[in-house]
């Protein structure tokens, strides 16, 4: 191994311990009796961030578009310790929709101590094939309930010290084939979120805003799509949630994980090329 190598395996160990010691520390009462809407929580990262939530004892309203689905995730919430359960179906395409599920979680929970945006609408993972209308309709899902949502929230968050948690991807850091109506969505999450944390901190806001960056999760969602298309390994989804929830809590700015994702992320800037070439041959595609 050359020199360079060593040293730049060094500082990259360096700065990871760095960061893990100078990170706060992750108070689990606190999330007891705590106030939580998360969307999206009918399956996936976000059904898991439910059983979580409610493991601490949190008072939590969830949401999706399946009632009889959210029926049974709050029914488990409710034996695994949360204060307060309740759903809301909801279609986050419609423009009704997020106004009426805060209001909703509002209601039942008199207040907000944590909206965490979660949900994702289906999206073909393949070449673009020229559908503007399903992008323009994913951005509604995926971005403008989001913001939406995360608006008419702010007050009561304000309130109450509160927190902001956005679930989005490595995708919305770096470019990757068959997945340009999604990836659009999730660099426009970053972008928006980004530009409100800097505002809120000029505000001297008290409320955090968390953006987490995911890679690969083995939701059925996401394992249905890349199932013989890729060999990257898929980490678990209560793990990823759980990750989620502490980010959140312990109110960091950022969350990357799995934790190369960061590194993923620094090496786009610093070698463009290879990440690019790395990329398109991480896919078993054949023209
Ligand atoms: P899933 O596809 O498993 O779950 C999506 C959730 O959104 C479901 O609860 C679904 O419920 C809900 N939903 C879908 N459409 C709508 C709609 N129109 N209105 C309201 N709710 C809707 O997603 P994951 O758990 O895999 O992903 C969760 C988050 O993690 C997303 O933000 C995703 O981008 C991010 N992420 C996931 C990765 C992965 O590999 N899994 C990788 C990187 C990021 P219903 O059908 O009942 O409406």
């Amino acid at each position: 191994m050359g020199a360079v190598t060593k040293i730049l395996l060094a500082s990259i160990c360096v700065a990871f311990l760095a960061a893990k010691w100078t990170s706060p520390r992750f108070d689990a009462d606190s999330l007891k009796g705590a106030r939580v809407l998360v969307t999206g929580a009918s399956t996936g990262i976000g059904e898991q961030m439910a059983y979580h939530y409610a493991r601490f004892g949190a008072k939590i309203v969830i949401t999706a578009r399946r009632e009889k689905v959210l029926q049974q995730v709050v029914e488990k919430c409710l034996s695994l310790g949360a204060q307060k359960a309740f759903y809301i179906a909801a279609d986050m395409a419609n423009e009704a929709d997020p106004d009426k599920v805060v209001d909703y979680a509002l209601e039942k929970l008199g207040g907000l101590d944590y909206l965490v945006l979660n949900h994702i609408g289906p999206s073909p993972f393949s070449m673009w094939k020229g559908d503007v209308d399903h992008t323009k309709w994913l951005m509604k899902v995926n971005f403008f309930s989001y913001i939406q949502m995360a608006w008419k929230a702010l007050p009561s968050l304000e309130q109450n010290k509160g927190s902001l948690v956005v679930v989005s991807s490595l995708l919305g850091k770096i470019t990757s084939p068959f997945v340009a109506p999604y990836s659009s969505t999730k660099f426009a999450l970053n972008g928006f979120f980004g530009s409100l944390r800097h505002e809120l901190a000029m505000k001297k806001s008290n409320v955090s805003i968390s953006v987490c960056t995911l890679g690969l999760i083995d939701t059925d969602s996401a394992m249905e799509k890349v199932r013989g298309v890729t060999d990257v390994p898929a980490y678990p989804a209560t793990d990823a949630a759980l990750n989620i929830i502490i980010t959140g809590s312990t109110r960091q700015p950022e969350l990357f994980y799995p934790w190369f994702t960061y590194f993923i992320v620094i090496t786009k800037d610093w070698f463009p090329s290879l990440t690019d070439y790395m990329i398109q041959n991480s896919y078993n595609y054949i023209p």
